[in-house]
């Protein structure tokens, strides 16, 4: 399984299970820069800032909807309601979402055939 160096951002075959970094050097100089407060050890990505913001503007409209619907009657509620959840029906479909959810299948599916390999279970 290739992974991404933490330090400097190359492709490369981790030797031990949890390893975050392609050299000792990387690793080493990773290190001190935390340890020096020049660096936060573990910096969003950015697809996790992405999907953070994403979620807080799933919750900000809620909130504002549900004060809007609030003293309306039922049947304009119901219509207020539906366009919210609408906006948010397709809100799986893009790529950062879609790329996360292969890569969870696809290391799955490599775990489960190394599994597979080991012990000749199915
Ligand atoms: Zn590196």
């Amino acid at each position: 399984m290739v992974m991404q160096c933490q330090k400097c951002g190359k492709a490369y075959e981790p030797k031990r299970r949890g390893g975050k970094f392609c050299s000792t050097s990387c690793r080493v100089v990773q290190h001190q820069l935390v340890k020096r407060g020049r660096l936060y050890v573990n910096p969003n990505t950015g697809d996790e800032v992405y999907l953070a913001n994403k979620l807080a503007t799933i919750e900000r409209t809620a909130q504002q909807t549900l004060v809007a619907v609030q003293d309306l009657p039922a049947e304009q509620a119901l219509v207020e309601l539906r366009k919210l959840v609408q906006g948010w029906a397709g809100v799986a479909q893009n790529s950062v979402i879609e790329r996360i959810l292969r890569h969870d299948r696809k290391e799955r599916e490599t775990n489960y055939e190394a599994y597979r390999a080991r012990t000749g279970l199915y």
